[in-house]
């Protein structure tokens, strides 16, 4: 009996523990096994969705045409970059982000991973001279 009620509990918390769709998991292929570890964290923590990974050469000068960015070369072309985004998206909300964003670089931390989020390019913990926000993005720092 008793163990048939921890069962249920076990059962029920691996319900309730937010996972990657099928879509965020296909947008994670190629990119760089440490991000995808982190990214695995934080998916247990908070509810997100992969909006891009692994990006072409080509991709990038159709976004380099369109204004969409502003540089030649990203590190999405080398799998070293994910763009995401609390789940359900809601760009108006920026704590979202920030709170995304500073857990992102807090689980890093904790991993041995360096990563940089366009929250906070300079990683200095201060989300306030931040020149060009780029909330959705998360990078591997060299
Ligand atoms: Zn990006």
């Amino acid at each position: 009996m008793v163990q048939k009620e921890e069962d249920h509990l076990k059962r029920k918390k691996v319900k309730n523990m937010p996972k990657f769709g099928k879509r965020s998991k296909e947008r994670l292929k190629g990119v760089d096994a440490k991000l995808v570890n982190v990214l695995n964290e934080l998916i247990k923590i908070m509810d997100v969705t992969i909006i891009e990974g692994l990006r072409s050469e080509e991709r990038q000068k159709e976004l380099l045409a369109k204004g969409a960015t502003k540089v030649k070369y990203s590190k999405h072309m080398e799998g070293k970059a994910v763009d995401l985004a609390p789940y359900p998206i809601d760009w108006e909300n920026r704590d979202g982000f920030h709170y995304m964003g500073g857990m992102v670089r807090g689980i890093g931390k904790q991993l041995g991973v360096k990563i940089r989020w366009g929250g906070d390019w300079d990683s200095d913990g201060d989300v306030k001279d931040n020149g060009f926000d780029d909330l959705v993005h998360v990078e591997l720092r060299d």
